[in-house]
């Protein structure tokens, strides 16, 4: 098949928009006989006129000869192998030219045949995702119309849509993202297979799913992310929990909650810790659980019995479908459960008292998040921020300095 090409003239993309060690590795792998381009995400935010997050390359260079070739790379994944090349703190992804089945209406468990590139095109996920760019010539070259649908802001499935889902539910995640992030308009049958195929996505690696689900919390978008992936029907098999929970949340907490997530994101004011982010997701949920816990045992828990029904929680909300990391799982309940540390179920103000705990920053980090959507709050914040202050200016060390986890541990063993 003829690929569109599209000269500089057309697509406009400014040649010193392309990252200089992308552009490195390219003439690097030509010089050696490959052929190379850049692609995927990088050419699409070009197009759009946008900063892309990184930078891929696709070459027919093999993984052991991409090594060979760089000092810098390392090659990873077994399911998709492909090479990291390393420059300080950016990663040049790598990947090999593959054939890929994009017929077989079967769950692809390796995708490591190599093939040409036109092949390898056709078995990525959307026309918007799958278009080179030749940074020598400046030409975008596309064998699927990506270009023109990048114009419609159209999100098309590469090949028949309800195939290429189910060989890889995670496109339909990807699917929504790019919905999230752009908002462009899904092609309609695209659309339908979507509908059809949601429940295929429990088939799907956890791992990859989950780390997609963090990387829409780091991206400025995953308000519109969990909403819509909510009401497409694809967070209840995976979250059921949460699902439930955003049907009956009229106030819109959670939703509120990333909203402030993506606006400090879009600041730039801070980086999020993940498990912080989890927990911000979480905490309406934990909060209307523990209210309910009290009502049932009509008592108040102290923070070790908090930290006790956070940990017990998450393990509730998340097995259905995932596994979270142990550190995670850990850091996550620290930061919940401290939220009570903050304010205390009685409402009683007490001296802050600052842990000397490392996860206490992060603690914190969800409070700031609430203060913005409950100012009342602030005078808290305020109190714990000049203590937290304090407590780094001096060398004492601070009475109460154990981390809510040890003491924890410590009235278990006494029981
Ligand atoms: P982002 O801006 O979030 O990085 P991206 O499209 O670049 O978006 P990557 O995960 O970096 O996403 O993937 C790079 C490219 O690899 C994609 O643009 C797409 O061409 C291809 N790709 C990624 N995931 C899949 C998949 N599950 N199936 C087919 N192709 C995929
Ligand atoms: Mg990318």
């Amino acid at each position: 098949m003829q690929p569109k090409i599209y000269s500089v003239d057309e697509h406009r993309i400014p040649p010193d928009k392309i990252d200089s060690h992308a552009f490195y590795v390219i003439e690097k792998l030509r010089q050696a006989g490959h052929s190379a381009y850049l692609v995927g995400g990088g050419v699409r935010d070009l197009l759009l006129g946008q900063k892309p997050k990184d930078f891929d390359v696709s070459t027919s260079a093999k993984p052991e000869e991409i090594r060979a070739l760089f000092r810098n790379a390392i090659l990873i994944g077994r399911r998709f192998r492909l090479a990291h090349i390393r420059f300080g703190q950016k990663i040049i992804e790598v990947s090999t030219f593959r054939s890929g089945d994009t017929e077989a209406p079967d769950l692809i468990v390796r995708d490591n045949e190599w093939g040409s590139e036109e092949q390898d095109v056709l078995r990525r996920d959307f026309t918007i995702n799958g278009l080179f760019y030749d940074p020598e010539q400046q030409t975008v070259i596309d064998y699927v119309e990506g270009y023109s649908d990048i114009g419609k802001r159209m999100l098309r499935t590469i090949g028949q849509p309800d195939l290429r889902f189910i060989q890889d539910p995670v496109r339909m995640i990807r699917l929504i993202k790019f919905c999230a992030r752009f908002n462009f308009e899904i092609d309609s049958l695209t659309h339908e297979a979507l509908l059809n195929c949601k429940e295929e996505i429990v088939k799907s690696s956890p791992a990859r799913i989950l780390e997609e689900l963090l990387r829409m919390l780091e991206s400025g978008s995953s308000r519109p992310f969990f909403h819509l992936l909510n009401e497409y029907g694809l967070l209840r098999p995976l979250i059921p929990a949460l699902a439930d929970f955003l049907k009956r949340d009229e106030h819109q907490v959670v939703l509120q909650i990333l909203n402030e997530v993506d606006s400090e994101v879009a600041k730039k004011t801070s980086t999020f810790d993940r498990s912080v982010l989890l927990a911000s997701l979480l905490f309406p949920l934990f909060h209307t659980h523990l209210l309910h816990r009290i009502q049932e045992v009509e008592k108040l828990p102290h923070l070790g019995e908090i930290a006790n029904e956070a940990d017990r929680m998450i393990d509730e909300i998340f097995n259905p479908f995932f596994r979270l990391p142990r550190r995670m799982r850990g850091i996550m309940s620290f930061v919940l459960a401290s939220q009570y540390r903050f304010v205390p179920l009685d409402g009683r103000l007490r001296k802050p008292r600052v842990t000397r705990d490392p996860l206490f920053p992060m603690a914190l980090h969800l409070f700031k998040i609430r203060c913005a959507l409950e100012p009342d709050l602030l005078p808290y914040y305020s109190q714990w921020t000049e203590a937290s202050y304090a407590s780094h200016e001096s060398s004492e060390p601070a009475g109460d300095d154990l981390p809510l986890k040890r003491r924890r541990r410590r009235r278990r063993r006494s029981r």
